[in-house]
């Protein structure tokens, strides 16, 4: 295959655009491992760098997509061989190198996991990197110690792909869930994932305190900016709260009483350049604690010519769960 189909961003003087187009196999960067990718994913970054918002995109032309599932074609790499089935997640794809939104990639073997046993491609985007950083951030409040005894945690961005999968892992996991949306319409599809409660975004949006009412003791925040803050001015004595988003803005208007008044944890997590052992163990959780019924509720599936409207409807908040793409 000298030329495969992807989409592809540019810029030029105009600004930047975003088609898909046929691709030229030399033009792929370096890498010792060769995929056919099979499945991709909308993620809140992919949105970012087709529609511009942000400037996530590094090199042009850029394929965007910042994980995928497919079989290795061929590999120069020790740990891969023809055929194997692998998942990447991260790692630049995307906005450094060259990445899934395409029917082939050109990876380093070093950035690959192979596909846990129990998962398939497809469900595997389905939980995607959205769901992978829902993980990395139960491990993370795992790590710190808070319990399901403790009290309740906390959900922002709930109906979005990090929300979504949180909640599931969550909820088994036996936490009294407490979604936050901006979307009440979705009441019934947050508590049939595991919410035990649903709240209106608008209550964590008003005025921050320093400190607040304590209503739970742990959360996964996907939103940032006032929604954080007021997050950790709510969260009880010696609670943890994991911030891995920023749907809602890059700043955190706070102050330092909830960490020294009330030992508050805020727990930073980065999915891209995540170590190997921290990405084999969410996996590993993933494939034996996700509900394939309720991931199946959570996902639909388009193909590559509707990835580019799929990413600007993640953008207006208008996805739901997660998008798989179909390669
Ligand atoms: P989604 O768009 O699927 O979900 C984000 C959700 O946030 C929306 O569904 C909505 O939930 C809520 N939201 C959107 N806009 C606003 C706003 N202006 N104010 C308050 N809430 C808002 O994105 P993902 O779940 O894929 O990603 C969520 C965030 O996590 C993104 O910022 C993304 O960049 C980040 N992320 C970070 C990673 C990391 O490594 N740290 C990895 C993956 C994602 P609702 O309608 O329920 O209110």
């Amino acid at each position: 295959m000298a030329k495969f189909r992807a989409i592809v961003i540019d810029k030029s003087d105009n600004g930047q655009s975003v088609r898909l187009d046929a691709f030229d196999d030399g033009a792929l960067m370096d890498g010792d491992v060769t995929v056919k990718v099979t499945h991709s994913t909308v993620n809140y970054k992919d949105g970012l760098a087709v529609t511009g918002k942000a400037p996530v995109v590094r090199r042009f032309p850029m394929i965007p997509g910042i994980d995928f599932a497919g079989i290795v074609e061929t590999s120069a790499h020790p740990g891969f061989e023809a055929g194997d089935l692998v998942v990447l997640n991260g790692w630049g794809t995307g906005e450094t190198h060259l990445g899934a939104y395409a029917e082939r990639a050109r990876v380093k073997g070093d950035w690959l996991l192979k596909l846990p046993a129990g998962l398939t491609a497809a469900q595997a985007m389905s939980i995607g990197t959205a769901g992978y950083t829902a993980m990395l951030s139960v491990m993370a409040l795992d790590a710190h110690g808070v319990r399901p005894g403790d009290g309740p945690v906390i959900v922002t961005g709930a109906a979005g792909g990090v929300g979504s999968v949180a909640i599931q892992l969550l909820a088994r996991a036996g936490w009294h869930v407490i979604a936050s949306t901006g979307r009440t319409s979705e009441a019934d599809y947050l508590k049939a994932l595991g919410a035990a409660e649903v709240i209106e975004r608008s209550e964590l949006e008003g005025k921050v305190r320093a400190l607040g009412k304590e209503r739970w003791v742990a959360g996964v925040d996907s939103v940032g900016s006032t929604t954080l803050a007021n997050v950790l001015s709510m969260t009880k004595y010696r609670g943890a709260i994991a911030s891995c988003g920023l749907a809602g803005g890059m700043d955190l208007p706070t102050s330092v009483a909830p960490f020294i008044l009330r030992g508050v944890a805020l727990l930073g997590i980065d999915s891209v350049m995540a170590p190997m052992n921290l990405r084999t163990i969410a996996w590993t959780r993933l494939a034996s604690e996700i509900d394939h019924d309720k991931l199946r509720l959570m996902t639909r599936t388009v193909s590559l010519d509707q990835a580019i409207d799929a990413c600007r409807d993640i953008m207006d908040g208008k996805i739901r769960g997660r998008v798989v793409i179909e390669i």
